[in-house]
């Protein structure tokens, strides 16, 4: 039987590679719901390619689609609004797969609502499980929702796992004979530029990954090792560790895309060329396998894998996540927020690129963080956070 699907973020980059998983497999998956937050002629395309039975977006933007799906003949397809709308499809009773494909803070609703819906939720918001951690593994075990990996990095990990270890008691330690993991970072765009030259990079050179092609903020984000710092986070929270049990392991080729090392001696990697295809097509079919376009490795080709540590000195964002995790309750939130606002500034040349870390640092230092069990607490911290970050862009600012 055909498996219903909704998309939440599909103009993004992670939606497009999701819609072509679903294209080349559209006798088993149909696309029930899809949305976006700019973008509408690409919205109304992917409808006419697609055709969906809602599209969701800005409440700013329901005339501007409205009309465009009128001039398309596809006025059948049903508008929603904000994250009301959002919420309303990804826990739609229709609906039994949700790409978590948002970025940033905003997909944090919606994909708990997916999560508590019991839903099958292919994460790629790393974002809204940075947040919300706790609360969110504590949904999917409430609600046997089956919460998978997208990032490329957590599907390598859950690959290398026990088939059994998601569903083992939740205790900090790792299980089932693992030791720890090797979480693997590319380094980003500028891996060997010094101290000096980072301070003076640019956001298009800063978007311009080496091996991968992606948005805006994970690009940036790569580039500073946030994304590593906050894939780490991730990582304890799906796996159910403690910070220490991750090494993040910089491999500029990124052809191993994470490890699991065990207690006697083995370490498990998955490789592949780098392409989000594959843990999408993961994810999506898991535990069975289906094909995608992405070739087969060529180690002949890719005969070279080097690995060095990464150096926290020039991409301090690392450490401060990894302290963020280790501090625990909303100091992960407090981070994120602060993130997303130093993130803008930067690609908005309001401060430079050595400004994220610092607005990160200050933000983290200037408010308390408290216990993290309720998510009324969770959205205030984010938004105290981006009120003292926005603050701080201000007195930095260039
Ligand atoms: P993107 O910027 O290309 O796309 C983001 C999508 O979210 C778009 O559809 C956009 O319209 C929508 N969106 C943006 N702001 C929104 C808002 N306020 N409310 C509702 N919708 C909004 O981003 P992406 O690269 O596809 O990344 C999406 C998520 O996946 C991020 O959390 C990212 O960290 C994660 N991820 C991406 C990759 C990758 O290769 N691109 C890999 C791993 C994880
Ligand atoms: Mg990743």
């Amino acid at each position: 039987m055909s498996q219903s699907v909704c998309i939440l973020g599909v103009t993004g980059s992670i939606g497009q590679s999701t819609l072509k998983i679903l294209q080349q497999h559209a006798e088993h998956y149909t696309v029930f719901a899809v949305t976006a937050h700019s973008r509408m002629q690409e919205l109304v395309d992917i409808c006419q390619q697609f055709q969906p039975e809602i599209a969701v977006v800005p409440q700013a933007k329901v005339d501007e689609l409205r009309q465009l799906l009128v001039a398309a003949n596809l006025q059948n397809i049903e508008i929603l609004a904000d994250e009301a709308g959002l919420i309303a499809v990804a826990e739609h009773p229709e609906v039994d797969v949700v790409m978590a494909a948002i970025v940033g803070a905003a997909g944090l609703m919606p994909t708990l609502a997916a999560v508590k819906a019991g839903k099958r939720v292919l994460l790629a918001n790393k974002e809204a499980l940075v947040m919300s951690g706790e609360i969110m593994m504590q949904a999917a075990h409430d609600h046997q929702a089956l919460l998978l990996p997208v990032d490329s990095e957590h599907n390598a990990i859950f690959q290398c796992l026990p088939q059994t270890y998601l569903q083992a008691e939740r205790h900090g330690q790792p299980k089932l004979g693992v030791s720890g993991i090797l979480l693997t970072a590319s380094g980003g765009p500028f891996l060997k530029h010094s101290l000096d030259e980072l301070h003076n990079v640019t956001p298009a050179q800063a978007c311009k990954h080496p091996n991968w092609s992606m948005g805006q903020k994970i690009s940036v984000d790569s580039a500073t090792l946030m994304n590593k710092g906050l894939e780490l986070i991730e990582a304890c929270h799906l796996f159910s560790i403690e910070e220490h049990f991750v090494t993040v392991v910089v491999h500029p080729q990124s052809i191993i895309h994470s490890m699991v090392q065990y207690v006697d001696g083995s370490t498990l990697a998955q490789m592949g060329n780098p392409d989000m295809c594959t843990p999408i097509a993961h994810a999506l079919a898991w535990p069975e396998r289906i094909q995608t376009h992405v070739p087969a490795l060529d180690l002949f080709k890719n005969h070279q894998l080097d690995f060095q540590a990464p150096d926290t000195h020039r991409f301090p964002a690392l450490s401060l996540a990894r302290q963020a995790m280790k501090t625990g309750g909303t100091a992960p939130a407090i981070l994120n927020a602060a993130n997303e606002i130093a993130v803008a500034a930067f690609l908005n040349q309001q401060v430079g690129f050595m400004g994220i870390p610092a607005i990160v640092e200050h933000t983290l230092n200037t408010i308390p963080h408290q216990a993290a069990t309720q998510l009324d607490v969770i959205l205030e911290a984010d938004q105290n956070a981006r009120h003292v970050a926005q603050q701080y862009v201000v007195n930095i600012g260039i």
